[in-house]
């Protein structure tokens, strides 16, 4: 037999090394940002075209590259920050491993212009597919300019792959925010399709993570602050009432590197131990310093996850400094000169007062309908539009209800009822219990008003009828401005909701009108729980963010657990409920209610 082994063309294994490094265009945004970083800049502008599809340029006054470094960067294996294997445990810069360039330039229209500090004249590369295609000088300031075009051009199935632009911006953005916040000193511009999302400021690291992330977190933010032999950890938790139903600000930095732990995060969730409500994540901002050779971060190619040394000390450590700085912050706000500190309420009693406030979901008992009038406005308040009953089935359950239950208690207790009977019963503050011909109901309280919230938005936000309060008062929200371009893009679909809009800035938006069935004291919440939960579905831009939004506003205003419910409140719910196109699962598809038929509470007895 002959020979049949080959070594592959660079070109390929580039390609095919490429595919390791380079997942979507926010992988290329955090490799380039990371060079620039690397090269000392102090300043570092990123544009993007439509999602990083088209064009992803990174812009940096750093220390440049000479003529010759200019085309060796992107060879595979071409590094200037290692030398030596050694070199491995004592790294101070974010690259190491030399293939990011020659990655990127296997599968995009690669642009590089560079110049050093004492050199009259820059450099200019074009490379196609690992193929240079020219080299000159140029005249260009001190630093590096890199321009990744038409990403993939070369490999339409990882073309294809890619997502919708929704995604892929969210995708940078994250990559870009884990960037940003690992190094408030310098300054970081955000271009996309020529708007300005981002116009970071170099500053101290409250002052990055407030620029990031909107003014309102300024209050959110307890400090962290430790230095011991094996580390220091500085940073901020935000306090348990912040807490996110869903994951979204949790940041590690080791070394100024962001990173994956869910180790780490583990250590920190159990230091907020009993002050989370249930099912809430906390968010945090942990800057851990460690020497660089008691970790490893050649583990995985992106760098995200690396190995500790000392682990379970880290762990132990990471976990007792959080929980003291949250017990401190419990005694005696910690000082700041940003805020009000008579703002300042210790959690424990500003939860006891966050209990949500039960909505109207009962009907106004004096509404006749035989009267001239209409009745007044507010009894629509949570049932903004009216509903075709669709309760045929659900009403033959319950007719004759209670006077099985009169002639069976009669039989017993030779005792005669009143003429009203009660029909529904709350059970701790979470079931309510309905009697049905055949046995029972037990609904959940809280997912029961989910559903009919669900179906009230659904039909408001596609009916188009906009069922708006306006306010005597704007008012003014401060926003980040990632956050705003969101609310910006979902401003028709708000509109249908209920919400007017006065004003959009950089920094704020201005809410003149609101859906009758929100309070005033809500605005805010329901707005960020809405983006948080816009981005972690992240729909398709085809997708309507019609349902992700009725699902957001249904979650945040409905009933909880806990809340106390008067009788009338309870029979409001249980027809509410039952009126509903779906009365049995909630919107995120938890069963409602369960019956219980006499046979089986027989049944209870008879084993
Ligand atoms: P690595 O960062 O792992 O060394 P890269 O492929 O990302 O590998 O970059 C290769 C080399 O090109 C770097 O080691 C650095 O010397 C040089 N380089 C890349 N980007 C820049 C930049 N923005 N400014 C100066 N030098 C750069
Ligand atoms: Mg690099």
């Amino acid at each position: 037999m002959s020979d049949i082994i080959q070594l592959l063309p660079d070109h390929v294994a580039n390609q095919i090394a490429a595919g390791e490094v380079v997942q979507r265009p926010a992988s290329v945004v955090k490799e380039l940002l990371e060079n620039a970083i690397d090269a000392g800049a102090t300043n570092i502008k990123l544009l993007l075209k439509d999602a990083g599809k088209t064009l992803i340029q990174v812009i940096d006054d750093g220390k440049g590259m000479s003529a010759t470094d200019a085309r060796m960067c992107f060879e595979r294996h071409a590094t200037s920050k290692i030398r030596k294997a050694e070199d491995l445990f004592n790294l101070s810069t974010k690259g190491f491993r030399g293939e990011a360039l020659a990655s990127i330039a296997a599968i995009a229209h690669v642009e590089l212009k560079t110049k050093e500090e004492n050199q009259e004249l820059g450099c200019a590369i074009k490379i196609e597919g690992s193929k240079i295609i020219s080299q000159d000088f140029v005249s260009t300031g001190k630093g590096t300019s890199l321009a990744v075009k038409n990403l993939f051009y070369n490999i339409p199935a990882r073309r294809n792959f890619l997502k919708s632009d929704t995604v892929e911006t969210r995708h940078i953005v994250d990559e870009f925010q884990r960037v940003v916040l690992a190094h408030p000193n310098i300054s970081f511009l955000l271009h996309h399709n020529n708007n300005e999302v981002y116009n970071l400021r170099s500053g101290n690291l409250r002052q990055r993570i407030v620029a990031v992330f909107g003014g309102k977190m300024n209050e959110k933010l307890v400090p962290i602050n430790e230095v011991t032999d094996i580390l220091t950890i500085e940073g901020f938790v935000a306090k348990p009432e912040f807490s996110k139903r869903k994951r979204g600000e949790q940041f590690f930095f080791v070394n100024d590197r962001f990173i994956k732990s869910s180790y780490l995060n583990h250590a920190v969730v159990n230091a907020f131990d009993g002050l989370l409500e249930n099912g809430t994540h906390p968010s945090y901002f942990l800057y851990l310093k460690v020497p660089t050779n008691t970790i490893d971060i050649n583990i995985h190619p992106t760098k995200t996850e690396i190995k500790f040394d000392n682990e379970k000390a880290l762990y132990a450590m990471l976990r007792a400094t959080v929980k003291h700085s949250l017990g401190q912050y419990n005694v005696a706000p910690v000082l700041d000169f940003n805020r009000d500190a008579n703002l300042d309420t210790p959690y424990t009693y500003k939860s006891n007062t966050k209990v949500a406030s039960v909505p109207k979901i009962s009907v106004d008992p004096n509404f006749n309908p035989f009267k001239e009038e209409n009745p007044p406005k507010q009894t629509k308040a949570v049932l903004p539009f009216k509903r075709e009953k669709n309760t045929e089935s659900w009403e033959s359950l319950y007719t004759s209800s209670a006077a099985v239950i009169e002639n069976e208690q009669e039989q017993l207790f030779e005792h005669k009822q009143e003429e009203k009977t009660q029909k529904t019963f709350q059970i701790q503050r979470k079931y309510v219990l309905s009697l049905i011909k055949s046995g029972v109901v037990l609904i959940n309280q809280s997912l029961a008003h989910q559903r009919v919230l669900y179906e009230e938005f659904l039909e408001s936000i596609t009916i188009k009828e906009a069922n708006s309060q306006q306010l005597l008062f704007p008012v003014k929200i401060s926003f980040s401005s990632a956050e705003i371009e969101m609310i910006y893009t979902i401003k028709t679909e708000l509109e249908n909701a209920g919400f007017s809009f006065d004003e959009f800035t950089k920094a704020s938006v201005t809410i003149k009108g609101i859906p009758v069935s929100v309070t005033e004291s809500k605005i805010t919440i329901i707005l960020e729980e809405l983006l948080n939960d816009i981005n972690l579905e992240v729909p398709d831009a085809s997708f309507s963010h019609f349902d992700v939004m009725a699902k957001s506003f249904a979650k945040t205003l409905s009933i909880k657990t806990g809340t106390l419910l008067s009788e009338k409140e309870q029979e409001g719910l249980v027809n509410d409920l039952f009126s509903c196109k779906e009365p049995s699962v909630s919107p995120f598809g938890k069963a409602t209610f369960k019956t219980l038929t006499l046979n089986q509470i027989d049944n209870l007895f008879n084993s």
